[in-house]
């Protein structure tokens, strides 16, 4: 039993506050958790106004075709509900998207989201990565050529470092692929690149066009919802009805549903969100020009700076109950720290000042 998953590992999360208050001893209220890119001010107070009110209808399954939230989606992105599949965070539509496929072979960028290869080893595939760390089109073209993978993944903003292609690159890019491989543009970060630099903008509805490019979207990050686990994809309807065969009844649950619909709603409190992630964003920026510290130029709510001994820093920011993401396990040596609110931005820069 279980021979056919011998070869997987389980994932580890960003370890949890929980860890750290009994490693540490510190107390829940003072730890500072920067390693995940969720949202610090979390989701409007409108949504959580929402969630308890409809707390009392947890006993009801939520409304399986999601006909709410694909209606504010299809009038978000301007594209028709037939368009959208709803996931348990963007996540579960990477999930549907591989086992679907079953690829031989899958291609992404040299160090992007874990969970392409996570899923793609489920399957049994073979995973290919450009040796240059950030997405470099031409070597995807080069490997996409000579090795023709089922699936390709693009992080547009990438995660975990942070660069993001121009949204004109991308679609050069996507008219060369032919219709047997599906690419994947996941916008997890989207609302951030956009905000920050139109040229990065990819609109969903620019992709439907395509037989085999599917678009991902999720609630976690600039929405605030990380642990509601909501998100999207958008294709064209053969992909999504395709996709909707491995889709659980019911696979987001009746609060989280709400909280997504309201969410939509609330557009203001999303850009202020934003606006404050850049705003925070330049201290880090201020810092690591101040010591002479490379960094790489981010289009998400989050930043990596270059720090040397990065795994002996983290180590001690823990121990003050500053959580934040080491790199050096991707084989260099850096901290990708997730923005946080202002005090937080300030009492991290303070301690790795001394650190450092
Ligand atoms: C956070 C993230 C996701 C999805 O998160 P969910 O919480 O599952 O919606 C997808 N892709 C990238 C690159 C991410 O950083």
């Amino acid at each position: 039993m279980f021979k056919n998953l011998s070869h997987l590992k389980t994932y580890e999360a960003g370890k949890p506050i929980e860890l750290v208050v009994r490693e540490f001893g510190i107390k829940p209220s003072e730890i500072i958790k920067l390693a995940s890119n969720e949202n610090p001010y979390g989701p409007s107070p409108k949504v959580i106004e929402a969630v308890r009110k409809e707390a009392k209808n947890m006993h009801r399954y939520p409304d399986d075709s999601f006909f709410e939230l694909k209606d504010g989606l299809s009038r978000e992105f301007d594209v028709e509900s037939k368009n959208i599949i709803i996931g348990a965070g963007s996540d579960q539509v990477l999930e549907f998207v591989v086992h679907a496929v079953k690829p031989n072979k899958v291609l992404m960028a040299g160090i992007t989201f874990a969970m392409y290869e996570i899923y793609s080893n489920q399957v049994g595939a073979k995973i290919i990565k450009t040796s240059s760390k950030e997405h470099n089109l031409d070597e995807f073209r080069e490997i996409y050529k000579k090795e023709k993978p089922e699936i390709i993944f693009l992080c547009v903003p990438n995660n975990p470092l942070g660069e993001c292609l121009d949204s004109k690159d991308v679609f050069e890019f996507l008219d060369e692929i032919k219709e047997d491989t599906l690419v994947v543009v996941d916008g997890a970060y989207q609302e951030f690149a956009s905000f920050k630099d139109k040229n990065k903008t990819i609109n969903p509805k620019d992709i439907l066009k395509y037989k085999n490019v599917l678009y991902t979207g999720t609630f976690s990050k600039a929405y605030g919802l990380g642990g509601m686990r909501v998100g999207y994809g958008i294709a064209n309807e053969w992909i999504i009805k395709n996709l909707h065969k491995l889709r659980p009844p019911f696979n987001i649950t009746t609060l989280s549903l709400k909280a997504a619909i309201e969410a939509l709603k609330d557009k203001e409190w999303v850009k202020r969100g934003i606006e404050n992630n850049f705003k925070e964003m330049q201290k880090y920026i201020d810092f690591a020009k101040k010591y002479n510290l490379n960094y790489i130029e981010s289009y998400t709510n989050f930043i990596v700076l270059y720090i040397r001994e990065s795994t002996k820093i983290a180590n001690e920011l823990l121990k003050r109950g500053i959580i934040v993401r080491d790199m050096a396990s991707y084989g260099f040596d850096a901290l990708r720290i997730t923005i946080g609110k202002p005090q937080e931005n300030d009492k991290v820069l303070k301690v790795l000042e001394e650190l450092i």
